[in-house]
């Protein structure tokens, strides 16, 4: 499992969903990972309003593809680019920068979903969960939630972005030890260490 993008990728992409990425380990970070290979190309996979709507659902933030504006499709953009603002300030030792925290905070309000009372088949009334009225917007709001929680005092000192040299991915590093350096061991840490290893084979026969 290689999570290294394909160098020859037609950009920019025209469905982002089959280069979704999953290992961020909570929504804040799955979501700034929609956009891929910060270091290089900047690979955006929330293309169309469709990939966001999908994206959403796959993210299990809502049960059913909502239909996405453009705006909202702006928008959703616009929170994730403010989240790894936080991201890359928390890794660099500063505080999530006044403007981020803006835009997250915006959208927070729309986590909380509403109530409604109807009646139960047995007659009696009964307190639930309501459909949000906007159902992006409830999902953004999520999103913006984890953010904020992410943020803490607690959690913050747990954001990572990967250690391998060709990978950009954004983890929450929830080891006991809190000492994990690749977003997946499996992938990105056997890489590096395929490098590393052939390095030390140069070094040796040279
Ligand atoms: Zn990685």
């Amino acid at each position: 499992m290689v999570m290294d993008l394909p160098e020859d990728l037609t950009l920019p992409l025209e469905r982002g969903a089959p280069w979704w990425y999953w290992l961020g380990g909570r929504p804040a970070l799955d979501f700034t990972n929609t956009l891929r290979e910060r270091w290089r190309r900047r690979v955006e996979t929330l293309v169309t309003v469709e990939d966001l709507g999908e994206w959403l659902v796959a993210a299990d933030l809502l049960s059913t593809p909502p239909v996405v504006s453009d705006a909202l499709l702006v928008r959703a953009r616009e929170l994730r680019e403010a989240i790894d603002a936080g991201v890359t300030a928390v890794l660099a030792g500063r505080p999530v920068p006044d403007a981020a925290l803006t835009v997250i905070a915006r959208e927070v309000p729309a986590a909380v979903a509403g109530e409604e009372a109807v009646r139960a088949d047995d007659g009696s009334v009964v307190l639930r969960a309501a459909d949000p009225v906007d159902p992006v917007a409830h999902a953004l709001g999520l999103i913006a939630r984890d953010a904020a929680r992410m943020f803490g005092a607690d959690e913050t000192v747990r954001v990572r972005v990967c250690a391998s040299a060709t990978c950009s991915a954004r983890f929450f590093d929830r080891s006991p030890a809190a000492g994990r350096r690749w977003c997946s061991s499996r992938g990105c840490g056997n890489v590096e260490k395929a490098r590393r290893h052939r390095r030390r084979q140069r070094e040796k026969t040279a």
